[in-house]
């Protein structure tokens, strides 16, 4: 019950039950790629080839949850 940082807000597009954990906080997150789901979430997202390299040089177990994803784009957009 303790509220820790910034509110999670998972925006499931599915509907599906999470099957994945996401290793940068934790949280769970359905990952089409892993569920074998016709769609993942990060299909939507733009990820520049650098970032793509960072996040499997940092996370080799694998996907983020969507609200991660977006954060490292922000944060690698504004730094850009
Ligand atoms: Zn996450």
């Amino acid at each position: 019950m303790s509220a820790q940082g910034q509110p999670q807000t998972p925006a499931p597009t599915t509907g599906l039950a999470p099957n994945s954990h996401c290793p940068r906080c934790g949280g769970d997150f359905r990952c089409g790629a892993v569920g074998g789901d016709a769609h993942c979430d990060c299909f939507g997202t733009r990820l520049t080839d650098a970032l793509r390299q960072q996040l499997a040089r940092d996370y080799p177990q694998g996907c983020l949850c969507m609200g991660c994803l977006r954060e490292l784009i922000r944060l690698s957009a504004s730094s850009a």
